[in-house]
């Protein structure tokens, strides 16, 4: 990668992905951001094994941010992937969901311990891709608790030295350091390019440490509209709005731009 270029940093799920996990509406403009050496940098929930199946799909192989910035991904000249983590391992952070769940006082459901009908009709994931999905390295996501509680878990989280985001399907627990953004910064100074600019994508709260650390930011809308999360920083200007959902305006949004 050269210095000063542009990159394309996005989420998946929800943004390039819709909700049955299609992108193939973005398929062109994929094509030409590689053909003009545009990296599409992943940044997201998924776990590295999601994101090796999704780069083969789409033909990438630039580098990514996996897990909500638990861990940076990239591949070095001889073709050999490297990986640097960023936070706590999901070794350390399982036993403080539990924990949480007990100072709560209501049950949280983590997404490894989903049973096939529960992936199946919570993420729409079956067999291998729900496996993929499981094994988690860096986060612990779980099934969102009730909107009345929220916010007291999130104060129990940070009492604890953690972070919780929420995704657009699961919350996630993370180190307290740990977000999309942080990532984004530590992949610019390992790959030596501080002055990369960025257009960020991204549909859902967890996405807006990456958004504000973008150059210019955009929201990707789902068939209802965008998420309210994003109200004042659309208001204000500073994001820009795809004019379509998902891939189709992801898209627009990255033809408009390059
Ligand atoms: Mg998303």
């Amino acid at each position: 990668m050269t210095r000063d270029q542009w990159w394309v940093v996005t989420d998946l799920d929800g943004t390039l992905m819709d909700h049955s996990y299609c992108w193939e509406a973005a398929a062109s403009a994929i094509s030409s951001l590689q053909n003009k050496g545009i990296p599409i940098i992943p940044c997201t929930s998924k776990t590295a094994e999601e994101v090796r199946l999704f780069r083969k799909q789409a033909g990438l192989t630039d580098p990514f941010i996996v897990e909500n910035g638990g861990a940076i991904h990239g591949q070095s000249e001889d073709g050999e992937e490297w990986s640097v983590s960023l936070g706590p391992s999901h070794r350390q952070l399982r036993p403080e969901l539990d924990a949480l769940s007990a100072a709560l006082g209501e049950p949280l459901l983590a997404l490894e311990d989903l049973s096939a009908s529960q992936g199946k009709a919570l993420l729409g994931l079956e067999g291998d891709a729900l496996l993929c999905a499981q094994r988690r390295q860096w986060s612990v996501p779980f099934v969102p608790v009730p909107l009345s509680v929220r916010s007291q878990l999130r104060a129990l989280a940070e009492q604890r030295g953690l972070a919780l985001v929420e995704g657009n399907r699961m919350s996630h627990l993370l180190g307290k350091t740990v977000s999309k953004g942080a990532a984004l910064q530590q992949l610019r100074l390992r790959l030596n390019s501080p002055d990369a600019k960025v257009l960020g994508l991204g549909d859902s709260p967890n996405d807006l440490p990456l958004l504000e650390a973008a150059d210019i930011a955009v929201v990707v809308p789902g068939p209802s509209g965008p998420h309210p999360a994003f109200k004042d920083h659309l208001a204000s200007g500073r994001y820009q709005l795809a004019p379509l959902s998902h891939a189709s305006g992801w898209a627009e949004a990255v033809k408009q731009l390059f």
